[in-house]
């Protein structure tokens, strides 16, 4: 398929030493003589003059001519490095479109380089994640993503688990000749296996995604806990609504604080309590779905009403879970009413001692939030990932572990079935799964002959 030709700006706007129009598509050799007044060479730098229709001289600097495939996008790339004026660059791109190019689509680009194989997903995403970085860690993640660290494992897992498919299906379509297949214990051993895999490649996909998005918090507790005063607190702006009456933070505010490196962002939500109030109720729910999609929870407590002495009975049932899996936190608020001495007052899970309004142990309960961060942060050796990937690693491994669990009972079709969706869950993330490749494993694995 010939593709239309695209061309946009590639430098920021506003004034620069150099600026740089770039062009993609099909067939951009034959532009070369309309645009400059010398011939070219593929790959190499040419000083020549940029020409008008008129041959007019629209400026001069460097021209660098890539034939597809071998560029960025796979296509032919022409990019013009000429003076930084925005009225220069325009009149480039202008010419551009003259000569047939429609102004390119954001990310256009990189779209482009992941249609034609050049990049898979992961790693177009990893562009985008590079020019946003807004630190070294960041920029170093996100160029192990885009040197293919992240897809590398991510493959690796799907290379396993096409082997256990080949072994299941073969079963299914080979059960009545006579050929060896596969125990159920060997298949649960390399299920488990793989289980082990996909656990280690989230662990360090969660570390990325903390780099890239700061860790989620949500704020939590009974109406008039003081909730939106810790927000206020904590990032230092009063951008929750602190009244008196108890019930009225509907809303899901958000600010994001950096502490130790790390961006948090803090979510404070409607009071967990039941209610009649349709708004209200609305807001109990998205808390209840904000704390599911947070890394940490603060679950706030009056210290006036709370028995502060025993931290398991601090936690009401609801937050059993988050206890257990280490992402709560509680928060005894308003010390300075109940006299009790700031900072770490229980473990298990951590309780905090703090009054929003006069700022005791709040440096605690800081330090609480950075450590945290670093027992799931660690960012030595971590590749950029968003939640995108998390969500997509998360549900492989459900369909691994259902498939591992039900091995015994479960019919070989809906066995396949799981396997089948926990690879096209990882192919997601890279955005390369095909059923042909299955097929191409298969026969190239058995030597069935016919
Ligand atoms: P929310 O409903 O949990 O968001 O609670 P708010 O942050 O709106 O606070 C409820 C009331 O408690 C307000 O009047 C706050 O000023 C007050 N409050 C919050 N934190 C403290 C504290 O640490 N000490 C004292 N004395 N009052 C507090």
């Amino acid at each position: 398929m010939v593709n239309d030709t695209i061309v946009a700006i590639a430098t920021p706007p506003g004034r620069g030493g150099v600026g740089i129009v770039r062009i993609s598509g099909d067939r951009l050799a034959g532009w070369l003589p309309a645009l400059v007044d010398r011939a070219v060479r593929p790959r190499q730098a040419t000083h020549c003059r940029f020409l008008a229709d008129d041959r007019a001289i629209i400026d001069e600097g460097l021209l660098l001519f890539f034939p597809g495939p071998g560029s960025f996008t796979g296509e032919d790339v022409i990019e013009l490095q000429g003076h930084g004026s925005p009225v220069v660059l325009d009149l480039l791109v202008r010419r551009a479109l003259e000569l047939g190019a429609r102004v390119a689509r954001p990310g256009e680009f990189s779209e482009r380089a992941f249609l034609n194989g050049k990049l898979d997903l992961v790693q177009a995403e990893a562009v985008a994640d590079l020019v946003a970085a807004d630190s070294e860690t960041a920029a170093r993640a996100a160029q192990a993503s885009l040197q293919g660290e992240f897809s590398r494992r991510v493959r690796e897992v799907v290379e396993g688990l096409v082997a256990v498919r080949v072994l299941v299906e073969a079963g299914l379509d080979f059960s009545e000749e006579d050929i060896e297949l596969a125990s159920p214990e060997q298949l649960a051993m390399r299920l488990e296996d793989l289980e082990g895999r996909l656990t280690g490649l989230m662990g360090a996909a969660r570390q990325g995604s903390v780099i890239r998005e700061g860790l989620r918090v949500a704020i939590v507790g009974k109406p008039n806990a003081g909730k939106s005063s810790l927000l206020n607190a904590l990032s230092g702006v009063d951008s929750a609504i602190v009244s008196a009456l108890p019930g009225t933070t509907r809303d899901v505010v958000r600010d994001t604080v950096t502490l130790g490196g790390v961006a948090f962002q803090l979510f404070d939500t409607a009071g967990l309590r039941d209610t009649d109030d349709p708004v209200e109720r609305e807001g109990v729910r998205r808390a209840h779905s904000e704390m599911d999609r947070a890394d940490l929870v603060l679950l706030v407590v009056d210290s006036q009403v709370a028995e502060v002495r025993d931290a398991q009975a601090l936690v009401p049932e609801e937050f059993a879970a988050y206890a257990r899996a280490g992402r709560l936190t509680v928060v005894c608020n308003k010390i300075d009413l109940s006299l009790l001495t700031a900072g770490i007052v229980g473990s298990d899970p951590p309780v905090v001692a703090v009054s929003a309004v006069t700022g005791a142990g709040l440096e605690v309960l800081r330090n609480r939030l950075v450590e945290a961060a670093q027992v799931r942060g660690g960012t030595e050796g971590a590749f950029m990932a968003r939640r995108r990937h998390l969500a997509a690693l998360d549900k492989a491994l459900g369909h691994l572990q259902q498939a591992r669990r039900n091995l015994a009972t479960l019919l070989p079709e809906l066995l396949a079935e799981e396997l089948r969706q926990a690879q096209h869950a990882l192919g997601s993330i890279t955005g390369e799964f095909t059923s042909e490749d299955l097929l191409g494993e298969i026969f190239s694995g058995f030597c069935i002959g016919k």
